[in-house]
């Protein structure tokens, strides 16, 4: 079967947070102040992830990307990527913020995993670390250095441009993806942040990044997937390519292709859902598989047209990013 919505669209990508703990702060993303975490009890066992991945896959989900939270910071990460391997996932991809890549990529591989998005938002130190509220840029930097040497691939690198904070860096971002050969994308920052500081003077137009770089080094358009997020472009003259994320200049939702499962085992249908529905019940109350099964394509029936971030009057979700799995 293929699971499908409404208005049409058929869902085969899967973003799996495995937890809403994170080791980095991102201004963009996280607070500085206490925030509070989901209790050790509500967070799914990787048998339920498990099985709620199984059910999934039989419901014409193809990519799976787990994330978090940082990902890497949940004990047996790598022993659940190869369970989801040997469930017929076509496309296993992990987003992370890098810090512990270096020394844990290895694993990553032997357990199956295909390919890795890892977070840089400043190719300067102190910015680095003024973003991230950590001093770890050495050990991102190892990271996307032991991804570059691993079977990993594509390799990708995200950005998220913040207005005043970063957007001076984006032809040095560019400069970084030539030197290097892989795949840099630039991210619109997005009403996500626990801060709530967003507004739309702060997120930097993908058109503008566009501008920027192909005014220095021509770009070739990449074909690429109706559903996927980033519009691609690869330079004229050699290696690297750039991806454009653009949810609020130029939004996506047509297209999409995704769900999302929290960590606590809610489902949700778009990033800027206003609810999200529980399946950790269903999977903690003796459900059948054919109950959850019947229960998702519910969910995923009602899938929001769009996300309404360019509508007068759009709320923010009350989950930030780091609870929803980016
Ligand atoms: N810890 C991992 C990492 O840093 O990549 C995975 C989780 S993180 C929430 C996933 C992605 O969401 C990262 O690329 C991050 O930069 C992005 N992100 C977080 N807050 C965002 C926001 N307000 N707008 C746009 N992207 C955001």
């Amino acid at each position: 079967m293929q699971l499908a919505d409404k208005f049409g669209r058929r869902i085969t990508d899967l973003r799996v947070s495995v937890t809403d703990r994170c080791n980095f702060r991102c201004v963009y993303c996280r607070s500085a102040n206490p925030e509070t975490h989901m209790p050790a009890r509500d967070l799914l066992a990787w048998d339920e992830y498990e099985r709620l991945v199984r059910i999934l896959v039989g419901m014409g989900i193809r990519k799976v990307r787990v994330t978090g939270g940082e990902p890497l910071v949940r004990p047996g990460v790598e022993d659940f990527i190869g369970r989801l391997k040997t469930l017929g996932v076509e496309d296993l991809s992990m987003t992370t913020n890098g810090y512990m890549l270096a020394e844990r990529c290895d694993r990553l591989v032997a357990a199956g995993m295909d390919r890795i998005n890892i977070s840089l938002d400043s190719l300067d130190r102190d910015k680095f670390e003024r973003i991230t509220r950590t001093k770890t840029f050495d050990q991102v930097i190892a990271g996307i250095d032991a991804a570059q040497a691993s079977a990993l691939r594509p390799v990708k690198v995200n950005a998220v441009l913040v207005r005043g904070v970063n957007d001076d860096e984006v032809e040095a971002f560019a400069a970084f993806a030539r030197d290097r050969g892989l795949i840099m994308r630039f991210i619109e920052f997005m009403p996500l942040d626990a801060d709530r500081a967003w507004s739309r003077e702060l997120f930097v137009p993908g058109d503008e990044v566009y501008r920027r770089i192909s005014a220095q080094w021509p770009l070739v358009p990449v074909a690429h997937e109706r559903s996927e997020t980033a519009r691609k472009y690869r330079f004229a003259d050699g290696r690297g390519e750039i991806g454009l994320i653009s949810p609020v200049s130029q939004p996506f939702c047509g297209f999409c292709s995704r769900i999302r499962l929290t960590a606590d085992g809610k489902l949700r249908t778009c990033l800027f859902s206003k609810d999200d529905h529980d399946l950790r019940s269903l999977l903690r109350d003796g459900s059948s598989d054919s109950e959850i099964r019947a229960r998702i394509c519910d969910i995923v029936a009602q899938k929001e047209k769009g996300h309404r971030i360019n509508e007068p009057g759009f709320l923010p979700p009350s989950r930030t990013m780091v609870s929803i799995g980016g």
